[in-house]
């Protein structure tokens, strides 16, 4: 039986490239990143109770687009019906992923059920610190992105980044292996979000990342945001 969402976010300029788009929050997910700060959407497992389809009626003429997002957009049940249906309203689709589930993924794709994902990237495939659920996490990761490169869809790749995490090495290694499985969009690194409680109980970090070493290096073109050195910048 399909869940309800948790939220919405009713209007957001900023999560689906030159559209106006809402976003829809489940619960759920199959990983624990400790910079992860939807605690409460992670872990929680219920119905969010949110009439989300009536949302979406209402909305009609006014939004472009619908976002799917978490937790892990892949869990939500009954994914595909779900993403019908909002078609059946003249919405674009967005999902965010973790890339864990390629062969969701790939349904959805094949379907012609969603117009745009924005997949998060957690690791290179040779780092060793454990994220729970991460067993295998790169080649699932690999295969989602194989199928986003083979179908033609808009996408990017994304990696929320703590110096105490990742490395400039570690980026630089997961920048490449993206481009030599076909990427060749912008990488975007999006700054640890420091607003509240998260899964792993974070501190701050302690120090900057080398930007320039990160651009003279990386064979892709990387998107920085929510940097703290550009913070009230333009
Ligand atoms: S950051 Fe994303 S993938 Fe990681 S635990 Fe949070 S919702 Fe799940």
């Amino acid at each position: 039986m399909r869940r309800h969402p948790a939220d919405i976010t009713p209007l957001t300029f900023l999560d689906y490239p030159k559209k106006a788009a809402c976003i829809l929050w489940y619960t759920g997910c199959n990983l624990r990143c400790p910079y992860c700060y939807n605690p409460e959407l992670v872990l929680g497992c219920s119905d969010g109770g949110v009439d989300e389809m009536a949302f979406l009626r209402e909305r009609r003429g006014f939004l472009d687009a619908v976002v799917l997002s978490g937790g892990e957009a892949t869990l939500i049940r009954d994914l595909a019906g779900l993403c019908a249906d909002i078609k059946d309203l003249g919405y674009f689709i967005k999902i965010d992923t973790n890339g864990s589930n390629p062969d969701i993924l790939a349904d959805l794709i094949d379907r012609k059920l969603i117009d745009y994902v924005a997949m998060d990237n957690k690791m290179p495939s040779t780092r060793t610190w454990k994220l729970p659920g991460g067993a295998k996490l790169f080649d699932r990761f690999s295969l989602s992105l194989q199928a986003l490169e083979a179908s033609g869809l808009p996408y990017e790749i994304r990696t929320t980044v703590h110096p105490g995490l990742l490395e400039e090495s570690d980026l630089l290694q997961m920048i490449r292996e993206c481009e030599q499985l076909g990427y060749r969009g912008t990488y975007y690194l999006q700054y640890f979000f420091n607003a509240g409680p998260t899964l792993g109980n974070l501190e701050p970090p302690t120090r900057r990342y080398d930007r320039p070493l990160l651009d003279k290096y990386a064979p892709l073109r990387i998107g920085y945001r929510n940097f703290p050195e550009d913070r009230g910048k333009n």
